[in-house]
């Protein structure tokens, strides 16, 4: 058995749209880990605004200028996050926490992906002062009303969203 890499980060997400709160813990996580790979989700119990293609390609631009860009990759995951760890030999997942009911979901995700897949480890960062209130349904309820989201996304991705408009 090929062991998964511990310094092979896996970063899931919805990412609808990408914020400021994840571009943090991107960065945050390239100096952590050889290697991140930002994998675009799906998420069940979401409604959605942007397309998993139009996810991917706002992570390849707003983190493109990054001094460590070269060491993310991309991928969007279809099926179960272990068989995305399985598939890119990642051995830690990484994941955000906000706040205690972030905490509950996130324990009990990683207890689950753990008995799937012994070789995989969840690891968390916190978030930045001044990030705890970021999320994206947060991004997504400002947009939809017609408010200013340009405090809350990357330049890219508010570009990207006010052409949508
Ligand atoms: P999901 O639907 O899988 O929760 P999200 O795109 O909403 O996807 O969040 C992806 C990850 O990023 C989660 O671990 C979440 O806790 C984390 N995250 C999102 N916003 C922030 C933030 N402002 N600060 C820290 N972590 C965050």
């Amino acid at each position: 058995m090929t062991r998964l890499d511990p310094n092979h980060a896996i970063f899931p997400g919805s990412f609808d749209p990408p914020t400021l709160g994840h571009l943090d813990l991107i960065e945050r996580a390239l100096e952590r880990f050889e290697l991140v790979t930002l994998a675009v989700g799906a998420h069940p119990t979401k409604s959605g605004l942007l397309d998993p293609d139009e996810r991917e390609q706002l992570l390849r631009t707003m983190t493109a200028e990054l001094a460590s860009s070269e060491r993310l990759e991309f991928m969007q995951l279809s099926g179960l996050l272990v068989d995305g760890c399985r598939d890119s030999n990642a051995g830690t997942v990484l994941r955000g926490l906000r706040n205690g009911t972030d905490f509950e979901y996130e324990s009990q995700m990683a207890a689950t992906n753990r008995s799937m897949e012994p070789g995989v480890d969840t690891l968390y960062l916190g978030a930045s002062p001044g990030h705890a209130h970021l999320s994206s349904t947060l991004v997504r309820q400002i947009f939809a009303m017609g408010g200013d989201i340009t405090e809350l996304v990357p330049e890219t991705v508010a570009s990207f969203l006010a052409s949508r408009r």
